[in-house]
């Protein structure tokens, strides 16, 4: 079986719902679960709802909910009266709510997700597809109480399996959603449908799960940046996380996780340019490293801050590492990335964001602190960049060109490089080694 998972986009307008079903429809062999996000701007519309305390402003963003999934029905000619159930269900939910705590909110937003589903599964069945949409608690999703970002209970994916193997037609199941076991509606956190995907391919152990969107897929770098740039054909899963988190806003590497404990692959495809083959995504990083290039791709961050400390209390042993880290823990600041020399220690916090009042005076106690806003950090993967020559390689190429690199850290597997450089040179050292490397 294959998970095929529509984003917002793609389930946008109906000749964008089109190109989906007719994706679907070539797919009928593959045997498809469909999962879809809802109707693009939705989900904030809903929230904007939920949000919203008079009355009139109420029953006026209703409305306009309304109106955007009445116009796809009338121009996909399906029955206008398809969605009442759930126009009626969200206006008696905003006509009694009073407390806008996150349970009610979920309630809210799971409107976005159930009225696509029922669009896409109505479609489908008008091209002759026997399909039905779904929510997802009626395939097995049944999630902890943790409104706003819950997670499937460990009993789910056995109920998933067994619910999905007994179906005759094309599920096309709500993304994002799902149920406590008392039956309360939660949500799994912003841009969840990606997840929501991953647990049923992980759970129905399906061949691959193709996540659908309006790019191509991962590109060697940003396109915008450097014309040349072309689609990534395949990536482990590190290599994916990395570029990512440094961004790439492909996908959110946390929502594939369990797809790749299950090793299935996760495939990035473009719907509106559905012959491209996009980027797939592998578990296992030795399995790829064989086909790979140098350089695959990279990527850069501006908004960092870099803090050296400097302490004699390193040369005692390794404590006030730990006292560091547990500060940075205490007040949620991520950490991305570190260097550790004798004397001193260097720390990239992945935002621009002053450092917490806390955190300042908790690590000035400890040492001398300097903090720089000026640095921007760029991020290297590929298959062989563990291989002699390729850093050295790379910086001299840098160097050449006058621009100074700093607080290089080799991931230990070998999958990437992450360096800094002046946030002014950032473009220009991209641009270099793309050229250098990759557009060759
Ligand atoms: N509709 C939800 C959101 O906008 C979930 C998703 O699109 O994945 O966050
Ligand atoms: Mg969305």
């Amino acid at each position: 079986m294959r998970v095929m998972k529509f984003g917002g986009t793609s389930v946008g307008n109906a000749e964008s719902i089109q190109a989906v079903c007719a994706i679907v429809r070539s797919a009928l062999k593959a045997r498809p679960v469909v999962v879809v996000s809802a109707v693009a701007g939705v989900t904030n519309a809903l929230i904007k709802l939920a949000k919203t305390t008079s009355a009139t402003e109420r029953v006026r963003a209703q409305k306009g909910i309304r109106r955007t999934h009445e116009k796809i029905l009338k121009d996909l000619r399906l029955d206008p009266t398809l969605l009442e159930n759930e126009f009626n269900e969200l206006a008696d939910l905003s006509k009694k709510t009073k407390k806008q705590d996150k349970k009610t909110l979920d309630h809210f937003v799971s409107f976005g997700e159930r009225l696509s589903a029922q669009i896409v599964g109505a479609a489908l069945q008008k091209m002759g597809v026997s399909s039905e949409a779904l929510p997802a608690w009626e395939i097995g999703m049944i999630t902890n109480d943790e409104f706003g970002d819950a997670t499937p209970l460990p009993a789910s994916p056995a109920l998933i399996k067994k619910k999905i193997s007994a179906l005759k037609v094309v599920p096309v199941v709500t993304g994002y959603i799902g149920k406590t076991r008392k039956g309360r509606i939660t949500t799994l956190g912003r841009g969840g449908s990606d997840y929501t995907a991953a647990i049923i391919g992980a759970a129905i152990h399906a061949e691959v799960i193709q996540i659908w969107k309006e790019v191509d897929g991962f590109m060697t770098t940003d396109p915008r940046l450097v014309p040349e740039a072309r689609i990534v054909p395949e990536l482990a899963f590190e290599e994916a996380s990395e570029l990512a988190y440094f961004g790439a806003k492909v996908l959110h590497p946390r929502t594939m996780l369990p797809a790749m404990k299950a090793g299935v692959p996760v495939q990035i495809l473009n719907t509106f340019n559905p012959k491209e083959k996009g980027t797939m995504i592998v578990s296992n990083f030795n399995e790829r490293k064989k086909s790979s290039r140098v350089i695959d791709a990279l990527t850069y961050r501006k908004n960092i801050t870099v803090i050296h400390i400097y302490s004699p209390m390193f040369f005692d042993g390794n404590k006030i590492i730990a006292d560091i880290f547990d500060l940075f823990g205490d007040y949620n600041v991520n950490i991305g990335d570190i260097a550790l020399s004798v004397a001193s220690v260097s720390l990239v916090m992945d935002s621009n964001e002053p450092l917490p009042r806390q955190v300042r005076s908790g690590l000035q106690k400890m040492g001398d602190v300097t903090i720089d806003t000026r640095k921007a950090a760029i991020c290297v993967v590929g298959g062989s960049i563990n291989t002699a020559g390729v850093a050295g390689r790379m910086f001299s190429v840098l160097e050449k060109n006058r621009i100074h690199v700093e607080m290089i850290a080799q991931a230990s597997a070998g999958y990437s490089i992450t360096f800094l450089v002046k946030k002014k040179d950032a473009e220009k050292a991209v641009k270099m080694l793309h050229k250098a490397y990759i557009s060759v």
